[in-house]
């Protein structure tokens, strides 16, 4: 149908895309920053246009964005993930063009941009939800009638909120005022909306989401579920497929939760449903969005996400039914980010002088970085993926040991051998760690380290 997709991200996602592109016999255009001139997906498109300088005016540009499809004829947008991928106002402004977004409909997009909404629509379809307020909180006075209800500690939650931000810890009803107040200003400072909602603290949780991919018919499938538990700040350092507390019984329900809350905002492409899971593997909706980035979901169904993506977007059904997905072996992946641990996880840009990256069965790298490549400073740090598939877990985590050993990168400073102790570490062979789990490591080490050890 189409000839020609726009790829409007940068970094791996973005080689990521214009791989899948080709393989399906479409042009790729990409657009890059100024800062980006040299960035691999600049060089390696078929054609790439410079939209303007960091950040800002480049990848978050819609007009610049819109105009650079017209002008090369493309007929399609991938979003990729972050910038403007979440954006309902973006996604129209596309289709107002005659350009397929390629992702969810705006009206899915601003339903779920609203957490404390996209909440209410989860609990009325029967998907279990955290307990806490019905919708947006606006006074102190209601704030702490449902606290008292759903008991101490509580959070605090923007409902524009992302990226683990405008989210506070309220343990005892004299702080609720003062917090509440703080949460409406960072809300309102980051996200240009003031709402908050209230949400009982799971303590020690797990935060296991589940994959979804839907067409434009209303056919939904779940593609088994991540374990994303390992977070720093509310950020994802390692993610697995399965998850180490999964049982038949738990994945059946959460999957067939996930499809419930998918079809409840008449949800089309891929999709993520993040839940929380507790000790007793009570499971609770969190959010829901549309990030694609999930090389471990590929690895143990075998479903390609960014063709399936493409095959959607153009209206064709989905080539397979849920029947046809078995969730296979065991992946990992590590995100190896340009950064410090060892001084508070502080950003290295520069040039890489040297890179060695890792091979063999079972080894895949997902990058945008060379040797001799120079990393801005305007972006996150990720620099690569690197993922195992084995068909055990302990065979992955082997792998994944050798693997990171093997990969090297000089003239900047990566978490490499931080994500090696996490591997080697026994909580995480043993599968047992949640959600607090890497505060506590990065505490304990530094301990270590304070007493010379
Ligand atoms: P964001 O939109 O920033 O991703 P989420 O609502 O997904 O925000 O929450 C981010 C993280 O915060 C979760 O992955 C989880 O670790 C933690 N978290 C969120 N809500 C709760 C809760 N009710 N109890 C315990 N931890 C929570
Ligand atoms: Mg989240």
């Amino acid at each position: 149908m189409w000839k020609k997709v726009l790829i409007a991200n940068r970094g791996e996602i973005a080689v990521r895309i214009i791989r899948a592109c080709r393989e399906a016999g479409l042009q790729c255009v990409t657009v890059y920053s100024t800062a980006d001139k040299t960035a691999l997906h600049a060089e390696i498109a078929d054609e790439s246009v410079c939209i303007g300088p960091p950040v800002q005016d480049s990848y978050l540009n819609m007009n610049a964005l819109i105009s650079a499809c017209q002008n090369t004829g493309a007929e399609a947008l991938h979003p990729g993930f972050g910038f403007l991928s979440e954006s309902a106002e973006f996604a129209q402004l596309c289709i107002d063009n005659g350009i397929t977004f390629i992702g969810p409909s705006p009206a899915s997009i601003s339903m779920l941009g609203d957490k404390a909404r996209a909440k209410e629509t989860m609990k009325a379809a029967g998907v279990p939800v955290i307990p806490g307020s019905d919708g947006a909180v606006t006074s102190v006075e209601e704030a702490k009638k449902i606290a008292a209800e759903i008991g101490y500690p509580v959070l605090v939650k923007a409902s524009a909120g992302g990226g683990g931000r405008g989210i506070r810890r309220i343990d005892r009803e004299d702080q609720l005022e003062e917090q509440m107040s703080v949460a409406k200003e960072e809300a309102k400072l980051f996200f240009g909306n003031d709402e908050v909602y209230l949400e009982k603290l799971i303590v020690g949780p797990h935060h296991v989401e589940i994959q979804i991919i839907a067409d434009q018919m209303g056919n939904t499938v779940a593609l088994g579920e991540r374990d994303c538990s390992m977070q720093r700040r509310n950020q994802k350092v390692l993610e697995e497929s399965p998850s180490p507390l999964m049982t038949p019984e738990l994945r059946k329900a959460m999957q067939e939760a996930a499809v419930r809350a998918a079809k409840a905002c008449g949800y089309y492409n891929a999709g993520t449903i993040e839940f929380l899971v507790d000790d007793d593997r009570n499971f609770y909706f969190m959010e829901m969005n549309s990030r694609v980035e999930h090389p471990v979901t590929e690895w143990v169904t075998g479903v390609d996400l960014v063709q399936t993506q493409l095959l959607v977007a153009q209206g064709k059904p989905l080539p397979f039914t849920q029947d046809d997905i078995e969730v296979r072996g065991h992946a990992i992946e590590c995100r190896i980010n340009a950064e410090n641990p060892e001084q508070g996880f502080r950003p290295s840009p520069g040039k890489i002088r040297s890179l060695h990256i890792p091979g063999g069965p079972g080894i895949r790298v997902d990058s945008a970085v060379y040797q001799g490549y120079t990393i801005p400073p305007y972006y996150d740090s990720m620099i690569a993926k690197l993922i195992v598939h084995a068909p055990t877990r302990s065979q992955a985590i082997m792998k994944m040991r050798w693997a990171l050993a093997e990969f090297i990168v000089d003239g900047i400073d990566s978490n490499i051998d931080f994500q090696l102790r996490l591997i080697k570490n026994k909580d995480f062979e043993a599968g047992t760690y949640d959600n607090t789990f890497l505060e506590k490591f990065l505490a304990d080490s530094k301990n270590d380290k304070d007493n010379g050890k």
